[in-house]
């Protein structure tokens, strides 16, 4: 399991600093996620950080 960022990124970066296990990165033209990194914020959250801060809910779960 894991959350994945969607082409809707708009690239304000809000979400980065908010992963408590550093999953997130800019990519050339959106944030992307570390799939194998990414912990769904189990253990750290109730909810992923990254979906709570997004502002243009481009974050699902795979
Ligand atoms: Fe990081 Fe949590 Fe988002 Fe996964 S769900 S990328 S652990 S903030």
């Amino acid at each position: 399991m894991a959350h994945r960022i969607t082409e809707e990124c708009t690239y304000c970066g809000a979400c980065e600093p908010e992963c408590p296990v550093n999953a997130i990165s800019a990519g050339e033209e959106m944030y992307v996620i570390d799939e194998d990194v990414c912990v769904d914020c189990v253990g750290y959250h109730d909810e992923a950080a990254c979906v709570a801060v997004c502002p243009v809910d481009c974050i699902y779960k795979v």
